[in-house]
C-alpha cells in the first residue's frame, strides 16, 4: 500500500514552481553596460561626486539630484522604478554587504566575454577580446528561436556594434539591430523611419561603434509593440561610456534615464494582455568596475581592476516570489543566466558547449 501511495504521489506531484513557471510566455532581458553594484545598492558615491576630476563641474546639482544621507533613500533617488516596483515585486541580487555575491565566471571582466557568458552560459576562455569574431558558441536566444512559436518573435537591440558578433547574427536566425543599423528591417513604419533619420543624423559622441541609448530604446520598444515579440533583449551602453570618460554626473544621469525607460517598458507590459502577468523581466550588467575603496579605478574594468568581476541582477516574473533585495549569503555566476532564461520559459537550454546551471535561488 505504501508503494502504491508513493507511486500515486509521483504521478500527481507537480512542484508549484513548475506550475507557475508555465505561466511565463514572454521574456525581456535588459543590460546596462558596466553599471556598478555599488550605485545599484548605495546610490551616488559622495567621494566621486565631490571629486572635481569626475563631477563635471556639477557639484551642487549632482548632490541635489541624487544625494541623501540614507543609502536606501539615496539609491531610490537614482533608480526610483527599480527600488519601487522591482523591489516590491521581484528579487534583486548582488549586495555584497550581505555576501549576496554575483560574479562573472570569465577571467577577462570586459564586455564581449561578459555578454557571451550571459547568453551562452559558457565562459569560453577563447572569447577574449571585444573585437572577437562572430561567436562560435550557440546562445540561448538562438536556441529559443528554434522552439515552436518563437520564430519571428525574438529580437535583440544594442547600442554597441559588437552584438551582431556576440549573438552571431549570421547564424542565429533572429534580428540583431545594433549601433547605427536601421530599425524596422525592410518594412519600417513611420515611427521607425523617423528614428532611423534621427539616428543617422545624430551626434556620434562614441564614434561609429556606438549610438546614444535613446535610439536603441525607442527602436526596441517600437519592435516590441509592432511585432508582439515574445523574447526581447535590449542592451544600453551609455553607463559604461561615461564611466570610461570619468564623467560621474553623466554616468548617473544615463542610469537615471535608464530607470525611467524601464518604468515605461513595465507600464507597457502591464497594459497589454499578451504580457501582463505572463512576462519575465531580467536586468543585469556585463561586468563591474573598480572602486576607490579597494584602490582600483571606478572608471575602468578588466582583469587587472580589482572588483570588475562583481555584478548584480534583478528578476521579476510570475512564479518568482516578491522578496526584494536578497540578503542571504550566496554566490551566483553570470554563466547561470542563460539556463535561467530558458527555464523561465519552460525549456532546458542545450548546446554544443557546457552550460552553467540555472539559478535555483530565485525559486526558494
Ligand atoms: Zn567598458
Amino acid at each position: 500500500m505504501k508503494y502504491i501511495i508513493l507511486i500515486l504521489l509521483a504521478f500527481f506531484y507537480v512542484p508549484s514552481t513548475a506550475q507557475e513557471k508555465a505561466l511565463i510566455e514572454n521574456l525581456i532581458i535588459i543590460t546596462t553596460d558596466g553599471f556598478r553594484w555599488q550605485e545599484v545598492f548605495n546610490g551616488m558615491d559622495s567621494a566621486l561626486a565631490n571629486n572635481k576630476q569626475y563631477n563635471e563641474g556639477k557639484q551642487e546639482s549632482i548632490f541635489k539630484k541624487y544625494w541623501d544621507d540614507d543609502a536606501t533613500v539615496r539609491r531610490k533617488k537614482l533608480w526610483p522604478f527599480f527600488w519601487g516596483t522591482i523591489a516590491e515585486r521581484g528579487q534583486i541580487f548582488g549586495n555584497r554587504k550581505y555576501d549576496n555575491n554575483v560574479n562573472v565566471a570569465n577571467p577577462y571582466w570586459f564586455s564581449y566575454p561578459g555578454y557571451s557568458e550571459i547568453f551562452t552560459g559558457y565562459p569560453d576562455t577563447l572569447v577574449n577580446s571585444n573585437s572577437y569574431k562572430s561567436n562560435p558558441n550557440t546562445n540561448v536566444l538562438a536556441f529559443l528561436n528554434r522552439q515552436p512559436g518563437f520564430s519571428g518573435k525574438i529580437a535583440a537591440f544594442g547600442a554597441w556594434n559588437a552584438y551582431e558578433r556576440i549573438l552571431n547574427r549570421e547564424v542565429s536566425g533572429f534580428p540583431v539591430v545594433n549601433a547605427f543599423d536601421s530599425f524596422g528591417g525592410d518594412n519600417p513604419n513611420e515611427r521607425e523611419q523617423l528614428i532611423n533619420e534621427m539616428l543617422r543624423d545624430s551626434y556620434r559622441i562614441f564614434g561609429n561603434e556606438e549610438c546614444f541609448d535613446v535610439f536603441t530604446h525607442y527602436g526596441a520598444m517600437e519592435s516590441l509593440k509592432k511585432n508582439n515579440l515574445k523574447v526581447l533583449y535590449v542592451a544600453y551602453g551609455e553607463t559604461d561610456e561615461f564611466a570610461h570618460s570619468g564623467k560621474y554626473n553623466s554616468y548617473l544621469d544615463a542610469a537615471h534615464q535608464f530607470d525611467k525607460w524601464m518604468a515605461s517598458l513595465w507600464d507597457y507590459l502591464q497594459n497589454h494582455p499578451q504580457y501582463k502577468n505572463k512576462t519575465a523581466l531580467f536586468m543585469t550588467t556585463d561586468h563591474g568596475r573598480g572602486d576607490a575603496v579597494t584602490g582600483s579605478k571606478w572608471t575602468s574594468h578588466g582583469s587587472e581592476i580589482a572588483g570588475a568581476d562583481e555584478i548584480w541582477f534583478a528578476v521579476i516574473a510570475p512564479g518568482v516570489k516578491a522578496k526584494g533585495e536578497m540578503k542571504n549569503k550566496t554566490q551566483i555566476y553570470q554563466k547561470q543566466f542563460a539556463q535561467t532564461f530558458a527555464e523561465l520559459l519552460g525549456y532546458q537550454f542545450t548546446a554544443e558547449h557546457p552550460i552553467g546551471d540555472s539559478i535555483k535561488e530565485i525559486y526558494r
